[in-house]
């Protein structure tokens, strides 16, 4: 058995209480995202046993879902570097910047950690296929993962997705069915096959899982800042999963006592071409509506609604965060020059966090002392195409 607390799952809209061994999509009270809650109180001690845990994500099992250590998939995911990047810190004129480099992960992307663990939870569970709708990099996360399970795999991706996208797929075994349209048709196309022939949905907050394995970030980075954590991080959003996870994080590390009540600013970066979460922040709105003709070269933020709207916009506003469009030019622009300051080539993703952060230095809302923390969530590889 592994370590892991967790008690049951709460409905992120009514806070009722469900079952955790159970297998569930959305909350069958409000059809809403399900949050997996542990016994905080038992997991609280690990604090000081962390130094002699393996450097992955499951040096945190204890508020992992994963109960028997059989099902616990392991690829090398998570604890990626946090690195300290002095010229172009100088360069955006602030005197601390940090960038979490999450290329480093099995199939070059940080969707490996959410992937990873709801993967391995399913299994569990006991399904027997697993299904997900993809702009690119969740589907090669999934098919890896379900590859190692030894379970199939069919995903679905916009046909324009850049070619090792669909090969990675492939070549790992999943069943690749690629339609002419966004990742809201692709997921209308995976929830009719969960239905005919019982796959089990893995798209983004449609089950408890894969916030799990995201959250994760919120854990590394208190441990890498030595628990002090950032002022700022910048995150680029699609699904929001990653940003709706590490402020997960933070409430479970304050609750354990591991950490204080002050939270780093969470900003939200979309592409103008598809920005739902920025327009709704703006607008005042605690839900987004769907962004029509999204068109961006960062693929993970081609995501024209999102599940968990609601929870992002809490997340940001809570934490006294704000949400921030960027232009391709700004995207691409920065992609060069984060990676000829840095060494680090980003994906697009990436990319737009630095122009959000030039963007938000410029107009002060980044302070010179605020310690920033930008993702690059990927490696700039698999955009192939883009770059030329
Ligand atoms: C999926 C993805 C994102 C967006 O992540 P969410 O957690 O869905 O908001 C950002 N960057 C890359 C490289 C991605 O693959």
């Amino acid at each position: 058995m592994t370590g892991s607390t967790l008690t049951h799952l709460e409905c992120g809209a009514c806070d009722k209480r469900h079952d955790a061994d159970q297998l569930h999509n959305l909350s069958s009270c409000c059809a809403k995202p399900l949050l997996a809650r542990y016994d905080l109180a038992a997991a609280q001690s690990i604090k000081g046993d962390l130094n002699n845990r393996r450097p992955d994500l499951w040096r945190y099992e204890e508020v992992l879902p994963i109960r028997d250590e059989q099902f616990a998939i392991k690829l090398g995911e998570g604890w990626t570097p946090l690195l300290t990047v002095p010229k172009l810190a100088q360069d955006l004129g602030l005197s601390r910047l940090s960038i979490k480099d999450e290329s480093f992960n099995p199939t070059g992307s940080f969707k490996a950690r959410g992937l990873g663990v709801c993967v391995s939870r399913a299994w569990e569970l006991g399904v027997k296929a697993l299904a997900l709708p993809s702009a690119g990099n969740a589907a090669g996360a999934a098919s890896a993962y379900g590859a190692a399970a030894g379970l199939p795999v069919h995903v679905c991706m916009p046909a324009d997705t850049s070619m090792p996208f669909r090969v990675e797929c492939e070549q790992l075994g999943a069943d690749v069915d690629l339609i002419d349209g966004l990742i809201t048709d692709c997921g209308k196309k995976i929830k009719a096959g969960c239905e005919a022939h019982g796959w089990f949905d893995l798209s983004t907050l449609k089950e408890p899982y894969r916030l799990e394995g995201k959250k994760t970030l919120g854990y590394e980075l208190a441990e890498q800042t030595d628990w002090q954590l950032p002022d700022v991080i910048i995150y680029p959003t699609g699904g929001g999963t990653g940003l709706v996870g590490m402020w997960k994080a933070f409430d479970e590390m304050e609750e354990m006592g591991w950490i204080g009540s002050k939270r780093p600013r969470l900003v939200s970066v979309q592409a103008a071409g598809c920005a739902p979460i920025v327009r709704a922040f703006k607008e005042g709105k605690d839900s987004a509506t769907m962004w029509e003709g999204a068109e961006t070269v960062a693929l993970g933020l081609r995501v024209p609604a999102a599940v968990g709207d609601f929870l992002i916009l809490r997340a940001v506003r809570e934490t006294e965060g704000c949400a921030i469009a960027v232009s391709e030019e700004a995207l691409i622009s920065h992609a060069r020059r984060m990676g000829s300051m840095t060494g680090i080539f980003p994906c697009p993703e990436g990319a737009a966090c630095l122009a959000a952060a030039a963007q938000l230095r410029e107009e002060k809302w980044l302070a010179q002392d605020d310690h920033v923390v930008v993702f690059n969530t990927g490696t700039a590889l698999k955009y192939a195409s883009i770059w030329q």
